[in-house]
């Protein structure tokens, strides 16, 4: 078996702030960023992959297992070939997938999961308000429709939060989601740098 990717998962509901995070970690040498969602977002459309993705995410529904399963494979091998991604010395951070618990069985072979953080958010107004604001700002049409946000909240508690208890509950660093970018981010900083510094060497300074 080739060895598995060393990772930590971004988990949280829609909203809670996993791609901000994910992206400003992804910029720091030695951490590869993956959002699943960003992923579907930039295939083209009109492409059969395209055109399913857009019909379950307008409706709020999650992509099906085996094709999101396979594209992650297949843009992970990508990013791996061209070396946008060493996984000898990045740490990967996966935002969106696994997002059932037959993804996180599928992944189990691929990913190595070091810790989950889960963004935790008690209120779903402010998660709400932050989407309809990336609605605006992105134009994305899943979080423009209050009936589909609300669909994807159900999806979330039904479907993606078990995942969490796929995991050992050591593995699981639950991190208050509130606060400013910066502030989440120190906290998502105290978590990632210990997994970091335990399983990649760094090189002399
Ligand atoms: P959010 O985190 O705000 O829910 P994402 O950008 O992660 O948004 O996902 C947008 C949409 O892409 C989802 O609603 C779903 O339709 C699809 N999607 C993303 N990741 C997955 C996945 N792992 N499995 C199935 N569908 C997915």
């Amino acid at each position: 078996m080739p060895e598995r990717f060393k990772t930590v998962l971004l988990f949280g509901a829609p909203g809670a702030g996993k791609g901000t995070q994910g992206k400003i970690l992804g910029k720091i040498p030695g951490f590869f960023h993956l959002a699943c969602g960003d992923v579907f977002r930039s295939l083209d459309m009109t492409s059969e992959l395209g055109k399913q993705f857009l019909s379950y995410s307008s409706r709020g529904e999650l992509v099906p297992d085996e094709l999101t399963v396979q594209m992650w494979r297949e843009n992970m091998h990508a990013h791996t070939v061209l070396s946008l991604f060493k996984p000898k010395q990045d740490l990967l951070i996966l935002d969106g997938i696994p997002r059932n618990v037959k993804q996180a069985e599928a992944l189990k072979s691929s990913i190595d999961v070091l810790k989950v953080i889960h963004l935790r958010c008690t209120d779903e107004s402010a998660m709400m308000l932050r989407m309809r604001r990336r609605a605006l700002k992105e134009n994305r049409m899943d979080d423009a429709d209050e009936r589909v946000i609300r669909h994807r909240f159900d999806v979330y508690h039904a479907e993606t939060h078990p995942v969490l208890d796929f995991y050992p509950p050591a593995t699981v660093a639950n991190i208050d989601a509130m606060g400013s970018p910066a502030q989440v981010f120190q906290r998502v900083l105290e978590v990632v740098i210990p997994v970091q510094d335990a399983h990649f060497n760094r090189p002399p300074s």
